[in-house]
C-alpha cells in the first residue's frame, strides 16, 4: 500500500512533532528550514507493507493578504491530488476560528479527511468527549483519532487507519 497524505493544521498543533515520531528526527528537523517549493515533502514512512509520503500544505489559513489568494488556490488542488488529508487540531485550545476556515476548505474536496485530535495527554477525558461531538457536527470526517505525538499515545492507531484507506 502507498499513497500521498497531506497533514495540515494551525501552526504549533504539532504536526512537525507527530512526524518526529513516525519518520524520524532528521527528515523532520530537514521540513523545519524555509523552503521555496510549494508542496514539500515532509517525510516518507517505509515498512514492508506501507509507503506514506506525507507532504506540507502551506496556505490552508485565512489569508492575511491578496498574494494569500493565490496560496489558498494551490492549497486546494493539493488537497484534491493527495489520497488522505490529516487535519490536525489542538485538544488543549479547542475549536477556534481557525479551524473553522480550514474546514470550509475541506468541504470543497472529496478528498477523505481525518480528523487528528493532538495534545489529549493534557487534557481530561471528559474534555476530549466533548471536543468529539463539537467536531463530528462541523463536518463528516472519515476518522476521529485522538493522539498525543509527544507521548505517542495511539500514534500506531493512527497509522493503522491510514494504511486502511491507501
Ligand atoms: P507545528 O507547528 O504544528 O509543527 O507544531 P510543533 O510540532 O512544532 O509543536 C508545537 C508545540 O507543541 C511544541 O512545543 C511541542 O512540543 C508541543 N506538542 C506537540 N505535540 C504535543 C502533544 O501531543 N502533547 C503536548 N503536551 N505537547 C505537544
Ligand atoms: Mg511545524
Amino acid at each position: 500500500k502507498s499513497g500521498f497524505v497531506s497533514i495540515i493544521g494551525r501552526p504549533n498543533v504539532g504536526k512537525s512533532t507527530f512526524l518526529n515520531r513516525v519518520i524520524g528526527q532528521k527528515i523532520a528537523i530537514m521540513s523545519d528550514k524555509p523552503q521555496t517549493t510549494r508542496n514539500k515533502i515532509q517525510g516518507v514512512y517505509t515498512e514492508d507493507e506501507a509507503q506514506i509520503v506525507f507532504i506540507d500544505t502551506p496556505g490552508i489559513h485565512k489569508p492575511k493578504h491578496k498574494l494569500g489568494d493565490f496560496m489558498m488556490k494551490v492549497a486546494q488542488n493539493t488537497l484534491k491530488e493527495v489520497d488522505l488529508v490529516l487535519f490536525m487540531v489542538n485538544a488543549v485550545e479547542g475549536f477556534g476560528r481557525g479551524d473553522e476556515f480550514i474546514i470550509e476548505r475541506l468541504k470543497e474536496t472529496k478528498t477523505p479527511v481525518f480528523l487528528v485530535i493532538n495534545k489529549i495527554d493534557e487534557i481530561h477525558p471528559d474534555e476530549l468527549l466533548t471536543l468529539i461531538e463539537t467536531y463530528k457536527d462541523l463536518h463528516s470526517f472519515a476518522e476521529i483519532v485522538p493522539i498525543s505525538a509527544l507521548q505517542g499515545n495511539n500514534v500506531d492507531r493512527l497509522l493503522d487507519q491510514i494504511k486502511k484507506v491507501l
